[in-house]
């Protein structure tokens, strides 16, 4: 194996997550002994309100190769790993949750399926632990939603808990989307993929930091970053609607002027006005969805603003350099 394929991040976005940041860092020292490659662990923390820095500080300042980059506010899951993927200094990184839902036993699956070749590697979710019934049903039908609304083959039933190389994460840091999807993104862009099946367990600590408002907002962000077809949805049925229009003024007139019935229609009416009216107001929410969008990205605000950088000890040396 060359020389330069050794080095291995973690990259770990923490929003609030001070309850499990002690068997974290366990988990990762543990990890680390049988899996030297692991040189760097960045901790982005997403505008944390509670402890998670001081933590942060406390377990790690006497152990090697840890770096804590904190946002001046909460941006969001998504734009925590875009920082961290610009920051990365490594042959490849390994995106994960902090709650340990993604077990570290498949991050070094990852790491040999890495070095057999591939440049993305992503953890499938067989099943999910802990995890309501509500979110497990949506978060399926959202993944096949998105299949057949979008030309994306993106795998199924993955998350963001995945490796990507060196090129891959040269590749990601040219896109500079305001609202990321990264898990979609990272499809887009292609190279040798391929999954490995995990059994996603519970969170080992803490709450979920997706509550349903954020869910929503990523599944938006994903359907408008990847799909028109809502917009061309709409299109044709705008085009059917007119056409059963005319056929229902040419009744109209028929029945007014050759039939000479002048047909009461209260009940009709109503439901051919209340009906388009609710199409016309649906469609028009959904093309103000994507004006939104296109908003953001006018603006070309900095997608995430960096308050402050830390590192651990010494900087450690890459493990490369020692061999
Ligand atoms: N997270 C974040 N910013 C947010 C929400 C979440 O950085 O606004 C982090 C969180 O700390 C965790 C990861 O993103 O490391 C995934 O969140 P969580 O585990 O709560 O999501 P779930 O697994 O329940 O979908
Ligand atoms: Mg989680």
């Amino acid at each position: 194996m060359a020389k330069s394929k050794k080095n291995v991040s973690l990259l770990i976005p923490l929003f609030n997550e001070q309850e499990v940041l002690p068997l974290l860092v366990t988990e990762i020292e543990k990890f680390r002994v049988e899996r030297p490659e692991i040189s760097e662990i960045i901790f982005i923390n997403d505008g944390s309100s509670d402890k998670t820095v001081v933590r942060v500080l406390e377990l790690t300042t006497s152990l090697e190769g840890y770096k804590l980059v904190s946002f001046s506010k909460n941006f969001g899951h998504q734009l925590a790993v875009t920082a961290g993927l610009d920051l990365v200094t490594t042959d490849a990184v390994i995106i994960m949750d902090a709650d340990l839902q993604d077990p570290l036993e498949v991050a070094g699956k990852m790491i040999d399926e890495w070095k057999k070749g591939y440049d993305v590697v992503y953890g499938i979710r067989e099943s999910r632990e802990g995890e309501t019934y509500f979110k497990r049903i949506t978060a399926k039908a959202f993944y096949r939603f998105f299949k057949w609304l979008t030309d994306l083959d993106i795998p199924l039933d993955t998350g963001d808990f995945r490796l990507l190389s060196r090129p891959v994460i040269q590749a990601y840091q040219q896109l500079n989307e305001q609202q990321p999807f990264v898990r979609g993104l990272v499809s887009w862009l292609g190279f040798n993929q391929t999954g490995i099946h995990y059994h996603r367990e519970k969170r080992k600590a803490g709450n979920t930091k997706y509550p349903l408002s954020k869910m929503l907002r990523l599944a938006t962000h994903a359907v408008t970053s990847f799909s028109d077809k809502p917009l061309r949805i709409a299109t044709h049925l705008g085009v059917s609607v007119s056409m059963l229009a005319v056929v229902g003024i040419i009744w109209v007139f028929y029945a007014r002027l050759i039939l000479d019935t002048a047909v009461p229609g209260w009940a009709s009416s109503l439901v051919i006005i209340l009906f388009l009216g609710g199409v016309q107001m649906l469609f028009l929410g959904l093309i103000g969805v994507y004006l939104s969008r296109i908003y953001a990205e006018v603006k070309q605000r900095p997608r995430y603003i960096i308050k402050d950088v830390w590192q651990s000890g010494e900087k450690k040396k890459h493990i490369s350099d020692e061999v």
